[in-house]
């Protein structure tokens, strides 16, 4: 399953095709992006946000707990 080509961000145009589930590839420029890994660290920024708080509240809890 091909999707839309996307905006290629070395080369501005329009023609990135995903190449495999997680493989976009610039059919204008030699651009490649393995979203295999870029995903990864997305996510990981968004968890380490959302998991920051968590245990920074986990910390603020167990210092109250031995308090
Ligand atoms: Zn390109």
């Amino acid at each position: 399953m091909l999707n839309e080509p996307m905006e290629c961000p070395k080369c501005s145009k329009h023609t990135l095709i995903q190449r495999k589930s997680d493989l976009y590839e610039c059919v204008n420029c030699d651009f490649e992006r393995d979203f295999s890994q870029s995903i990864d660290e997305d996510y990981k920024e968004d968890e380490s946000a959302g998991g920051g708080i968590l245990a920074f509240f986990l910390v603020v809890f167990t210092v109250f707990a031995f308090l």
